[in-house]
């Protein structure tokens, strides 16, 4: 774990009427790990935390995704990297702001920030020794 943003609260985006808001965060990590690697080791993070697959965009426990993977572009049935509904999403790149702002620069409008709002932080994990050559990725 290189960095962890703040956490945001968030007013539901899509999905059915009436659910809660969201809490939604972006860290950064270094990792030795595929890509592939990367998604199944997400997933298993999902059901640790009992996640259920229902309704599109419905409430859920935890939604682990890669957003980007240095600076690779990957399209695969499974995987696709730069995560392609990042950049409309404030949710998204408010907490991606706050880790690496060269990188949202310019894309973060007004408009996208409304029912975004940062609600405080996790206490800093202990990073851990970072293996030389390794990757950087990122997960929101
Ligand atoms: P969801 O958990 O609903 O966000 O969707 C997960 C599905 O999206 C999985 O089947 C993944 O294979 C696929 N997927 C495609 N690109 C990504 C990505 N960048 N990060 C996470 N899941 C992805």
């Amino acid at each position: 774990m290189v960095a962890i943003s703040p956490v945001y609260e968030t007013e539901p985006v899509g999905g059915p009427a009436g659910q809660g808001r969201y809490l939604n965060m972006v860290a950064e990590l270094m990792t030795r790990r595929s890509p592939s690697e990367l998604l199944a080791a997400a997933q298993r993070a999902e059901a640790a935390a009992l996640r259920q697959r229902g309704e599109r965009w419905g409430p859920r426990t935890l939604d682990v995704d890669i957003l980007l993977y240095g600076e690779e572009k990957i399209a695969t049935p499974d995987l696709l990297v730069p995560h392609p509904r990042m950049w409309e999403r404030g949710f998204v790149l408010a907490p991606l702001a706050d880790l690496a702002p060269e990188l949202v620069a310019g894309k973060l409008g007004a408009e996208l920030l409304e029912g975004v709002r940062m609600a405080g932080t996790l206490s800093r994990a202990v990073a851990a020794p970072v293996p030389t050559g390794a990757g950087e990725a990122a997960a929101t």
